[in-house]
């Protein structure tokens, strides 16, 4: 029940914000095509006059009048059906790009949570294909569906007041087809629906591909993937394929009902005129009206599968649309604009999947400034806890306090305006070393950025560069390496200034050198920030404040390096045992 009424209001909310302020144009459009197809039904009227009447007479300036009536409704058509398809053109792709910026921007505030467990390229698909069929809903299936039912129902008027009884006999096989075609739709939507699915999961297998190409050629598993691929395709073809098959069955069933029709109609027709109960004139008429009414009817096939196609398309990017946001908790009023940085965290546990607590009732204090170390075996709960601290988790019990506000409480705007990280695989974009530092404040001074370059050693490669921090480094920055990547990404933490940073360490084996200045950069960029850094590096731990061991989600030791050495404990066990933790 209250995911019917949250349906309804995201479809009139998209309603109101893309297609209400377009409505001039949209009426517009209707006007032009009510006017379009009107001058189209005065040809049928004009031949039974001239046969009727015009003929007859032998009147050669009214026959002058009426080819000139029939030029001007022919011109004034012409005109009116060009523009009004111009318009409606131009609004079904306004609304595409509308809707793709709107579907864009609900998935990139879903919380972190969601993307866990969806695919890139899947909602790549989401947001490019699934909302392309949408354009038939403004764009020619409109057109159509308006002009075809006005000239329909018109015709139907007019066939009826030139004869009852063969109007009858036309409508029993109009009606079959009705039903035939409402019910082949009510079966073809669910295979449109399919295709969103099945194309969604071939792009997103795609894009996986493509990212790890790299992977994919050194285990040699390039056949593997191109037949996973022709698999996908192949689904894509069948699912096409059924598509059609009912398509065309409704076309084709419609031709033969339809022709059946007008073969009646000329038994009929030629019996009463004989009988002298119609003119030749009214059989005229009636034949080219029968032809107006009919040709909407069967057309309906095609507009029914693109309406179909685009509402298939619809109900998927609904779903997406009506997933909650992160920041739909209604718990999140308090803004936090100036704060220390003192963090807390008190009985926190949190879970992934019902019942398998993977941080288990942990608090410690995090005080402002202060480095928090985290160690542990891989999968002991590191990530879980820096990603708690950051919001991109919420506890399942007990609290994460900033300042003393509950982070539950605190709107996540204002808190991530305080927030930088620095991520194990520390992501670059595409684009040029400058581009990637100045990505978290785009309007950063020039002073400022060479600052951030010097203090994180990005300047050391940077100045061997012909281009220099206009260098491109590819996508994610695949031309640098690694020590390179993790200096921009320092840099651009700098840049940022935050209060409260986390780092997630690279364990990756880096040369001594680009080790060293890592090591000078981490240190400036730490300064004077609540820091909780996943430590690695045997430097970063023994600068910490607080080292806390985990394991299991639990905090098993907590103190300074020394102290931790001196219990000889578990910290004493990683530490001596592998050497580099
Ligand atoms: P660490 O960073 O210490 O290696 P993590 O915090 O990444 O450990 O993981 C802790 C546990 O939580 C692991 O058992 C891992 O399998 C599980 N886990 C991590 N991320 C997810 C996720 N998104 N969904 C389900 N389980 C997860
Ligand atoms: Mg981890």
């Amino acid at each position: 029940m209250a995911k019917q009424q949250e349906r309804k209001v995201t479809m009139r909310q998209v309603f109101q914000t893309i297609i209400w302020p377009r409505r001039k144009h949209l009426f517009l459009g209707l006007f032009l095509i009510i006017i379009s197809r009107l001058s189209g039904l005065v040809l049928p009227g004009a031949s039974k006059y001239l046969v009727d009447d015009v003929i007859p007479s032998n009147d050669l300036v009214l026959l002058k009048w009426l080819i000139l009536a029939v030029v001007a409704a022919i011109v004034v058509q012409s005109v009116t059906s060009y523009s009004l398809t111009q318009i409606l053109s131009v609004e079904a792709q306004h609304l595409i790009a509308k809707l793709r910026a709107q579907v864009q921007k609900h998935i990139i505030q879903l919380p972190i949570r969601f993307f866990d467990n969806a695919k890139t390229g899947e909602l790549v698909s989401r947001i490019m294909t699934d909302v392309e069929g949408v354009r038939n809903l403004v764009g020619t299936g409109f057109a159509q569906m308006i002009g075809g039912v006005l000239t329909a129902v018109i015709s139907l008027v007019l066939l009826i007041s030139i004869s009852p009884l063969m109007t009858l006999y036309v409508l029993v096989p109009v009606a079959i087809f009705g039903l035939v075609s409402l019910k082949a739709f009510g079966k073809i939507r669910p295979i449109f629906r399919e295709r969103g699915k099945i194309n969604a999961q071939v792009t997103g297998r795609l894009t996986e591909t493509l990212g790890g190409i790299r992977v994919i050629k050194g285990f040699n598993a390039e056949a593997q993937e191109i037949k996973t691929f022709e698999e996908g395709v192949e689904l894509l073809f069948q699912n096409v394929k059924s598509s059609l098959t009912a398509t065309s069955f409704v076309t084709s069933a419609g031709t033969l009902l339809l022709g059946l029709a007008s073969a009646g109609i000329m038994g009929i027709g030629g019996w009463m005129i004989m009988k002298g109960e119609m003119t030749f004139g009214d059989f005229l008429a009636f034949t080219l009206y029968l032809g107006f009414m009919i040709a909407p009817i069967v057309q309906m096939s095609n507009i029914g599968s693109q309406l179909t196609e685009a509402f298939a398309g619809l109900d998927r990017t609904e779903e997406i649309m009506n997933t909650p946001l992160e920041s739909d908790d209604r718990k999140r009023t308090v803004q936090l604009n100036e704060i220390r940085g003192d963090m807390e965290f008190r009985e926190v546990s949190f879970a992934y999947e019902s019942d398998k607590e993977v941080v288990k009732g942990i608090s410690f204090q995090a005080p402002a400034g202060s480095v928090t170390a985290l160690v542990g075996t891989s999968g002991s709960g590191k990530t879980t806890i820096a990603g708690l601290a950051a919001t991109f988790l919420n506890p399942d019990s007990g609290q994460i306090t900033l300042d003393g506000k509950d982070l539950q409480e605190v709107t996540l705007q204002s808190f991530r305006s305080h927030l930088g990280v620095v991520l194990q695989d520390d992501f670059l974009f595409e684009g040029t070393i400058r581009e990637n530092i100045l990505f978290p404040r785009p309007d950063a001074t020039e002073e400022e950025v060479q600052k951030a370059v010097k203090a994180a050693h990005v300047q050391e490669f940077s100045d061997r560069f012909e281009e220099g921090l206009d260098t491109l480094i590819g996508e994610r920055g695949v031309k640098l390496s690694g020590g390179q990547r993790q200096r921009i990404a320092i840099a651009r933490a700098i840049l940022a200034d935050p209060r409260i940073l986390i780092l997630d360490e690279a364990t990756s084996n880096l040369d001594t050198e680009s080790e060293t200045l890592i090591q000078a950069s981490l240190k400036e960029l730490m300064k004077g920030r609540t820091t909780f850094v996943i430590a690695h590096r045997l430097s970063t731990i023994r600068q910490a404040d607080q080292i806390l061991v985990i394991e299991q989600g639990k905090i098993v030791e907590r103190g300074k390096h020394e102290e931790l050495i001196a219990l000889q404990g578990r910290y004493y066990q990683l530490y001596t045992y592998q050497a580099r933790i």
